[in-house]
């Protein structure tokens, strides 16, 4: 990034996105000062060649600008120390996003630049709009929250498309925000620890769609829906999502049928019925987002139709990874907690459920609606005598202990059941510390007992 070239930047938080942004400041001809509270990341940046020195000793008034790193506190509970720094140097506080921003601003403005944001869904939505624009053959960068920071990107250029999962703390950090058409999926209490409020994590999320040359808000709740009215007030084009209610203009679902609305008239605009990576009404919501995020910078129908269709989904969220016969296995390993479970249980209708773990409080409690669904389940982990006492007599269960015999003895149950077709469905309602050192092994284990089952296709 050039855009501080022979300027000087403060740089706090070295872990992976940090140390990124700090690397492409220097590229750009940055001169950057980079610290971290912990010394191995200090350490680490100084060997790959970043100039490191307390912040606290540094002379503030020469400073241009302070780059924050994502997961340091910024105003809850309280600010970091650095941040006080900054603000009574009356230095700008920015992060990534805001540097991408600029930076595609200055160069090519006419790359088109998708920012997609919300409290569920982020990922997919960001990853199956990348995927569409791929399918229809456009270069197209894919970063920011996801995984791939977005200095690490090739460098904006013209007719580049960039896709980008934005967290509140990005936007936040990103003042001049804007995109060529911004996402919001919906709003629900979450990371307020992080944010104090409700309104205010809303008014964040906001300025992501504020921003944006078409916004595209799902309006199933309340705040989103109050947000899209406000945007669309202040003159920006609006496109509403709803997996819940027909409207008049926009694009809702009915059951897996999508649906667009022009002007009080509904057509079908595609089906999402057998798109095993895209079942359930939240990836009926997800779904719709993307197709008008799609519409939005260009891409034709049947490419967003076709796109949709070759979606691979992604990895340890309702992942579909092997069939045998009537019997599909889904690799869930995401949902750390009962909440998360809950899509993967409600999209499919015979269930061989493998959970257990680390238990959350509140165990798996708030499941009971969907254990009519469960043929049986099959409890790993810690968590296992807990859940067991939950599921009573409601729900027949066996103690597998451990992942592999859950696979296997859900697998050989599922490949005996007459009932219709049925789902073994690792979605464990639990962290994965007590057997795995995070939920991606956890997954890839899953995957790796499926594979070793007799006669299944893998699907990945
Ligand atoms: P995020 O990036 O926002 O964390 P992901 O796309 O990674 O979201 O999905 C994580 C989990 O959240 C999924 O496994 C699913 O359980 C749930 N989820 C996905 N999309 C939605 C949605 N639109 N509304 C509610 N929950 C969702």
């Amino acid at each position: 990034v050039t855009t501080f070239k022979d300027k000087k930047v403060a740089l706090f938080g070295l872990g992976g996105s940090g140390l990124a942004t700090a690397q492409a400041l220097v590229a750009g001809g940055a001169e950057v000062v980079a610290w971290d509270d912990n010394p191995d990341s200090v350490a680490k940046a100084a060997a790959a060649g970043i100039s490191t020195a307390d912040l606290r000793g540094l002379d503030w008034s020469a400073v241009a600008a302070f780059v924050l790193s994502p997961g340091v506190p910024l105003t809850h509970p309280k600010p970091h120390w650095t941040v006080d720094l900054a603000h009574q140097a009356g230095v700008e506080i920015i992060g990534d996003v805001e540097l991408f921003v600029r930076e595609r601003r200055v160069h090519a403005s006419d790359c088109p630049f998708i920012a997609i944001t919300g409290t569920n869904g982020k990922s997919t939505t960001t990853a199956l709009i990348a995927h569409i624009l791929r399918e229809s053959g456009r270069d197209t960068q894919l970063g920011g929250n996801i995984g791939t920071a977005v200095l690490t990107l090739d460098p904006p250029k013209a007719g580049r498309f960039y896709v980008v999962e934005c967290s509140s703390y990005q936007i936040d950090l990103a003042p001049t925000l804007e995109s060529t058409a911004g996402v919001l999926l919906n709003l629900t209490p979450d990371h307020l620890d992080r944010h104090g409020t409700m309104q205010h994590y809303a008014n964040i999320k906001e300025r992501l769609v504020a921003g944006s040359g078409t916004a595209i808000v799902g309006i199933d709740d309340s705040f989103s829906s109050l947000i899209a009215d406000r945007v669309e007030r202040a003159g920006t084009r609006v496109v509403r999502i709803s997996r819940r209610n027909v409207l008049a203009d926009g694009f809702y679902a009915e059951g897996s049928r999508l649906m667009r609305a022009r002007g009080g008239t509904s057509s079908l605009f595609t089906d999402l019925d057998g798109i095993q990576t895209l079942r359930g009404g939240h990836n009926a919501q997800n779904a719709a987002a993307a197709i008008a995020a799609c519409l939005a910078v260009g891409v034709d129908e049947k490419d967003i139709v076709a796109g949709l269709r070759s979606f691979p989904g992604l990895k340890h969220r309702m992942q579909p990874v092997g069939k045998k016969g009537d019997v599909v296995f889904v690799n869930d390993s995401k949902a750390t907690n009962a909440d998360a479970a809950a899509p993967a249980l409600s999209s499919y209708d015979r269930i061989y459920w493998i959970a257990g773990g680390l238990p959350k409080e509140g165990g798996i409690t708030s499941l009971a609606p969907f254990f009519p669904k469960i043929v049986k389940a099959y409890l790993i982990g810690e968590a296992a005598p807990a859940f067991a006492a939950t599921l009573g007599e409601a729900v027949p269960y066996e103690i597998s202990g451990t992942l592999e015999k859950a696979v296997a003895h859900a697998a050989a149950d599922a490949a005996r059941d007459e009932g219709g077709p049925s789902a073994v469905m690792l979605s464990p309602a639990c962290a994965s510390f007590d057997q795995y050192k995070n939920f991606e092994v956890r997954g890839d284990a899953f995957v790796g007992h499926v594979a070793a089952l007799e006669g299944v296709t893998m699907l990945v």
